[in-house]
């Protein structure tokens, strides 16, 4: 087997921890997902380089993962490394009216010191969970404002070639996508915010959080919207006017507070919600002609629908 070798080499090598077999539904917002033939913690760069280069000698698949919010794994898991960045990627500090954020600090805790120190520009991320890292690789946002509005750089650990420090206009930014992930690992990232009045970025940030009570179902087992909005268009709309608000499959339900929302009762599996986004996008595509595309990540292997 050879991820119990790699997994022996990487116990001796590396100063994070290395589990075999470890269940990814612990480690995702929908609590799905078989297990990782290799779960390892990088608490530094060297860490980092460590794995990253034994997985490619041992020809073992690799990926980095954040708090898996955005993320769908199959229920036979992954055959490969699932990496997370550890305790040096946690690092954050302010130098006037910028941020040096490592990826693997909370999203929610960034938002939170920009606003105790009156900086202004991240009020729009509020409320959305994940890591800094998962937010630059999907550009996360709200429907008029994205990570790359306050991204000034990102540094990234490039296989073979170590560190190297982008500027945020050399990068490629879309609706939540950035070219980011392909390029290698996000270690860290300089955001540049703008000074204001408290007063106004805590109206900001509670509006907000107000709107997605309303209009989310909080608390449940999801990862966020499911499918991206069509050009001009609202994905939870469309589905909706299919008629599918609340349609279960398995455990997996269309929430009725926002159908682009895909729920897990606690008992769903990765397959009831792949054949829920299936066929949500058959009846939308029946009644309107457009094909939704997931903005949903995918690990694993799943079945042809
Ligand atoms: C209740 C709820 C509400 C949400 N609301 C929003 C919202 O308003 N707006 C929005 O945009 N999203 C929203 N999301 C989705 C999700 O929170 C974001 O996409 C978030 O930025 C993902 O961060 P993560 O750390 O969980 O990434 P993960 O889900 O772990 O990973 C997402 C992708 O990023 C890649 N990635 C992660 N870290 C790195 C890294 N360091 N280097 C390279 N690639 C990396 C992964 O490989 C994967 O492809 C919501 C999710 C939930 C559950």
């Amino acid at each position: 087997m050879t991820h119990s070798i790699l997994a022996e080499r990487l116990k001796r090598t590396v100063a994070g921890e290395v589990r075999e077999n470890e269940p990814m539904a612990r480690h995702t917002s929908f609590r799905i997902g078989g297990p990782a033939d290799l779960h390892v913690t990088c608490d530094t760069i060297a860490d980092l380089a460590n794995v990253v280069r034994a997985c490619e000698e041992m020809d073992v698949a690799w990926t980095v993962v954040g708090k898996g919010s955005n993320l769908l794994v199959s229920d036979a898991g992954y055959r490969g490394a699932v990496v997370l960045l550890g305790r040096e990627f946690r690092s954050h500090s302010l130098h006037d009216t910028e941020i040096k954020a490592g990826a693997a600090c909370s999203l929610a805790y960034v938002v939170r010191d920009a606003f105790s120190r009156g900086l202004a520009g991240l009020e729009f991320a509020v409320g959305i969970p994940g890591t800094v890292g998962g937010a630059l690789a999907m550009n996360a946002g709200t429907r008029g404002v994205w990570m790359d509005s306050i991204v000034d750089s990102v540094t990234l650990y490039v296989p073979g070639a170590g560190l190297q420090r982008i500027r945020a206009t050399d990068v490629t930014w879309g609706y939540r996508v950035s070219g980011l992930a392909g390029e290698g690992v996000i270690v860290e990232t300089l955001l540049r915010l703008g000074e204001s009045d408290r007063g106004r970025i805590r109206a900001e940030m509670e509006a907000s959080l107000e709107r997605r009570k309303r209009t989310q179902p909080l608390g449940s087992l999801c990862a966020g919207s499911v499918f991206r909005n069509p050009e001009g268009e609202s994905a939870g709309r469309l589905i909706e006017a299919a008629g599918l608000k609340g349609t279960r499959l398995g455990g997996a339900r269309v929430s009725e507070v926002h159908a682009n929302f895909i729920i897990n009762d606690g008992s769903a599996r990765a397959a009831d919600v792949m054949g829920l986004i299936h066929k949500i996008r058959m009846a939308v595509r029946d009644s309107n002609g457009i094909e939704l595309q997931p903005e949903l990540r995918f690990l694993g292997t799943f079945d042809p629908a």
